[in-house]
């Protein structure tokens, strides 16, 4: 096994040999029932090796995060909680979550950790239901002399049920990086709550702590919600829990995006947001570099409420998912990830100064954590034309709005970039300069027209000749200097 010396130990440095034994062994077994499955999987491998990933919340998880995933663990009913199921021999359903929750106690210093749900919004709607149960459910049923909700009369239930439905949330605006799940209409957070947003300074771009303040003085929520799936800057926890605890609000931080930054202790103190909120939701895929999944960490007093998310909101748990998170976990804690989410911020820091040095406007100017938002207005162009030009040169980005984009959400006005899954496959500071250069270089030589242009792509542009061959060429070689798990070898 080799050492695990690099900042990406476990995605790059990983015994090779073993894995490509496994996944070839595996793949024969997979391809005798369904060849199409195995090809899939194959072809998967190959794609993501191929592309320069610049999707923000995306990464690479390990050979031993992925082994973890294909197993008997998954075909265990374990509804309940540790040591408390509703099913029999649930034994090593426990070994597995409680090592998954003690990791993430240990990785992010919090007093509880919920390792079942099974997304990000999962997590989310854990978060919202405990909020509601602990703040509004438990007031009820003592003032009624009951201690389950089945214990209620039909009209207390009735004025219960209607008390739920009835409560506030104020979250970031989707515009200014939000995410859907924080109380917009189209998710089912924005049915459950009377929402309102609060956005950044047209000037900076940046959060403005007063205008969040007079916004919550107003709105008098009972969930202030603070986190972020665009926003290029890192948040003061602290600042957001004084202007929660002023309104009586619960402070609830949903750090998907950046755990892995916080993991990594790149964001301490007022910006590490696990000591602050009341509760705190993220994946674990994303930043993080661990499976697809969710978690819930929280304070002493909303742990009994959290540890009802199933049978609440979620369904049995995904044992060999558990298992997932906590190999991941373990592996977030080693030295070696705090190179890593250091790399994942300064690579970022790379891209931003190199994107700015050749003229390309930024939202707030830069960026302190692991992503950057470009407005592409000043090339002419839409953000949906920009992330098809792109792509065409494969540069593989996703289209987003800007704060008050004048071309609404599905067109958008930018292009949001990061730095995790590039960096875990050893992109270093100078690498992502070039990727800078490469991404001006195809923005500059793209032409918004009348019709679409050719390709699969329905965005109305053209791309000046042979710019897409000669970025593709010079991203290969980027790509073939960092190659994606080296040594595993599928045939
Ligand atoms: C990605 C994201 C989610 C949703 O995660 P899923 O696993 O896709 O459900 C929730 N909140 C934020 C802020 C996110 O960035």
């Amino acid at each position: 096994m080799p050492e695990n010396t690099s900042s990406n130990a476990n995605v790059q440095s990983f015994d090779a040999e073993a894995a490509s034994t496994a996944y070839r062994s595996a793949l024969a077994v997979i391809e005798a029932v369904e060849p199409n499955i195995a090809g899939a999987i194959r072809s998967e491998l190959a794609d993501q090796r191929a592309s320069l990933k610049l999707i923000a919340s995306e990464n690479y998880a390990s050979p031993a995060v992925l082994l973890t995933m294909g197993n008997w663990l998954s075909d265990k009913y374990a509804e309940g909680t540790i040591g408390h199921r509703f099913y029999a021999a649930c034994q090593n359903i426990d070994t597995v979550e409680q090592l998954a929750a003690d990791h993430a106690k240990a990785l992010f210093n919090a007093p509880h950790a919920y390792v079942q749900p099974h997304s990000g919004i999962d997590a989310n709607l854990v978060a919202f239901w405990a909020i509601l149960a602990q703040r509004i459910e438990s007031p009820a049923l003592a003032e009624a002399g009951a201690k389950h909700v089945n214990d209620l009369s039909e009209d207390d239930w009735q004025s219960l049920r209607k008390a739920l439905g009835d409560q506030r949330a104020l979250g970031m605006s989707l515009d200014a990086g939000g995410h859907l799940t924080h109380g917009f209409r189209p998710n089912i957070s924005g049915k459950m709550f009377h929402q309102s947003s609060y956005g950044t300074d047209p000037e900076t771009g940046l959060l403005d702590y007063d205008a969040v303040r007079a916004t919550a003085r107003e709105f008098k929520p009972l969930i202030l919600i603070a986190g972020y799936s665009a926003y290029p800057r890192r948040v003061n926890f602290a600042k957001m829990r004084e202007i929660a605890d002023e309104v009586g609000a619960t402070l609830m931080v949903d750090m998907a995006h950046f755990a892995g930054l916080v993991a990594g202790k790149v964001f301490t103190g007022d910006f590490d947001p696990v000591p602050h909120a009341h509760v705190t939701t993220t994946t674990n895929h994303k930043s993080l570099r661990g499976p697809r999944g969710g978690m819930v960490l929280c304070q002493p007093e909303y742990a009994d409420a959290v540890d009802r998310g199933c049978p609440m909101v979620l369904g049995g748990p995904l044992g060999q998912v558990m298992a997932a998170k906590a190999v991941a976990l373990a592996e977030a804690r080693q030295p070696a990830f705090h190179t890593y989410a250091q790399n994942v911020a300064d690579n970022a820091t790379a891209l931003a100064d190199g994107l700015s040095r050749r003229g390309v406007n930024l939202v707030t100017g830069g960026t302190d954590n692991h992503l950057c938002l470009l407005d592409v207005t000043s090339f002419g162009l839409t953000g949906r034309q920009a992330e098809s030009a792109l792509l065409d040169s494969g540069i593989v980005t996703n289209r987003n709005a800007i704060p008050r984009d004048p071309n609404g959400a599905w067109y958008t006005s930018g292009v949001r970039i990061g730095t995790p899954a590039l960096t875990s496959r050893g992109f270093d500071a100078a690498e992502f300069d070039r990727v800078a250069e490469l991404i001006v270089d195809v923005l500059s030589a793209t032409t918004p027209t009348a019709a679409p242009s050719g390709g699969t792509s329905k965005a109305k542009y053209v791309l000046a000749e042979g710019v897409a061959a000669k970025t593709h060429a010079a991203a290969d070689e980027l790509l073939d200097a960092n190659p994606l798990y080296p040594g595993l070898d599928l045939n």
